[in-house]
């Protein structure tokens, strides 16, 4: 898909998205200006009822006080004081004649003979419709002595026109929300899903390109989004990283499988054209031990893998750990020798682990070899082992280059080598074997170092549950069978990776 095409579909997300909230914004808008009309109407008409209620009730206790002429005369004094202006005042007897009537100007023709009726003195309340300027007129009526009724009214010709003015610009007012939220709405989902874009554009750089170099820019704002992009970046960070150890690898296997395969392919076509029988059959034993090393190779990938999956058969018995260490130092004691450095084991003979005997030599030969490997003449490695609270530490500690804190974490990774050692023949494989291996027999290992002074591995494994005399069947573990072919073994070649 084109990235015009990916960002008007982005355009219309956002856009779909801006008017969800923007509707979600309106309604609100709009329940909450309803609720504040009616609210607003509700207490304008108590207003006007408490208005009328106030001058019944002044003039029902005037007229108790002094009767009909007292009342009268209150009421014509209140006219006199403007305080009729906009009410319709009437006061009727007995036979229902009004003994005093007072009206705004226009509304003399109007009808007035329904406020007579009994149901109005009765609920005290009454609603005439049809007034000249369209408005109601309320009419509150109050009872007195000897049948006479006082009545005073208003107009809600005000409070219409007042809550007429509060619609109009309610509605002006809402129609320039919409307009807000609309716009809003869309600006605001754009630059919420900014980050969204920019993650989605580096993945798409990234499939574009197949290069793992793109990163998902970062606003430091700490939000979900951030996060999420910075761990995006992380993730690239790590397969980028993998991709080109994984590279590395494949040259480094390619490379190492070529020489034994040419030297394979030379001695076995010597063999073919020699005439002589020896030195024919002399041939065919170097093209076998060419093909075991490529072989070997190969298992060491493989077995990492099936260590790490936990599909490894490991036939776990009671082994003198002593006894392994002697077996991984002999195969080393000839290099170290050789290059002037001295190699020694302290392991107590009686210290015994639950372990693969095989795969155990293949942990300790991978050790002793990197100490050796790492370690340069003169130097010196010491292999030591204690016991404690059901566990075997066991420490291989050489005084060579070290590792650099850098590299310190990532020794055990698959296919990471320092870079101090790239002068040196391996494939960054024999570390992750070890852990691999080591893990899988419910052990652990550790690293310390210092560069320039040395380093120490650690492997830790349970103690073993049984005496080593007599002897225990192995445990098959898991059930998917014992590989007898471990490429520890001594007669898999001393100075070759494929002996992992
Ligand atoms: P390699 O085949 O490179 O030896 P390993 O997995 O055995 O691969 O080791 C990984 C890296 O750890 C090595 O490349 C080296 O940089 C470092 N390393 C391992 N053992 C030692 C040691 N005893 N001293 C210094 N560096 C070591």
């Amino acid at each position: 898909m084109s990235s015009n095409s990916n960002r008007s579909i982005g355009r219309a997300f956002a856009f779909r998205l801006g008017l969800w909230y923007a509707g979600l914004f309106i309604v609100s808008a709009v329940a909450l200006s309803a609720a504040t009309y009616v609210l607003l109407a509700r207490a304008l008409a108590a207003q006007d009822h408490d208005v009328l209620q106030s001058m019944l009730s002044r003039y029902a206790v005037e007229y108790q006080r002094s009767g009909l002429a007292g009342l009268q005369r209150v009421i014509e004094a209140d006219a006199g004081q403007g305080r009729h202006e906009g009410l319709l005042v009437r006061v009727v007897d007995e036979r229902t004649e009004a003994v005093y009537f007072a009206a705004p100007p226009g509304w003399g023709e109007f009808d007035l003979s329904p406020l007579d009726a009994p149901s109005v003195s009765a609920s005290g309340w009454a609603t005439l419709g049809g007034l000249p300027d369209g408005a109601v007129l309320e009419v509150g009526s109050v009872m007195l002595p000897y049948r006479v009724m006082v009545q005073v009214g208003r107009s809600s010709h005000v409070r219409d026109e007042l809550l007429g003015r509060f619609r109009a610009r309610g509605l002006e007012i809402l129609a320039l929300i919409a307009v807000a939220a609309v716009a809003g709405g869309f600006l605001l989902t754009r630059a919420a899903l900014a980050p969204l874009r920019a993650l989605e554009s580096t993945v798409r750089s990234i499939l574009q390109t197949g290069q793992f170099d793109a990163r998902v820019p970062i606003r430091d704002s700490h939000d979900p989004l951030d996060e999420l992009g910075a761990r995006v970046n992380e993730m690239l960070e790590r397969i980028q990283s993998l991709v080109s150890g994984m590279r590395g690898a494949i040259d480094n296997v390619a490379h190492d499988l070529r020489t034994p395969l040419t030297r394979f392919r030379n001695v076995a076509e010597a063999a073919l054209l020699t005439t002589d029988p020896e030195r024919a059959r002399e041939g065919l034993a170097q093209a076998l031990e060419e093909a075991d090393r490529v072989n070997a190779t190969l298992t060491a990938l493989m077995d990492i893998s099936q260590a790490e999956t936990g599909t490894m058969a490991l036939a776990l018995q009671p082994v003198r750990l002593g006894q392994v260490v002697d077996e991984a130092v002999s195969l080393y004691a000839d290099e170290a020798e050789d290059r002037s450095i001295v190699l020694r084991s302290t392991v107590p003979h009686d210290l015994r682990v639950d372990a693969d005997h095989t795969r155990l030599r293949q942990v300790l030969a991978n050790l002793v070899e990197n100490a050796v490997k790492y370690t340069d003449s003169g130097g010196r490695i010491d292999i030591s082992a204690s016991a404690g609270d059901g566990v075997v530490a066991l420490n291989v500690r050489d005084t060579g280059i070290g590792i650099a804190p850098e590299h310190l974490p990532h020794v055990w990774d698959r296919l990471y080598r320092a870079d101090a050692s790239r002068t040196t023949r391996g494939l960054g494989l024999g570390l992750s074997l070890v852990k691999a291996v080591v893990e899988a027999h419910g052990g652990r290992v550790e690293v310390t170092s210092v560069p320039q002074q040395g380093s120490t591995f650690t492997v830790m494994l349970p103690t073993a549950a049984v005496p080593i005399e007599g002897t225990t069947p192995g445990t098959r573990h898991p059930v998917s069978g014992f590989r007898t072919t471990g490429t520890g073994h001594p007669s898999a070649g001393r100075r070759h990776p494929a002996r992992r």
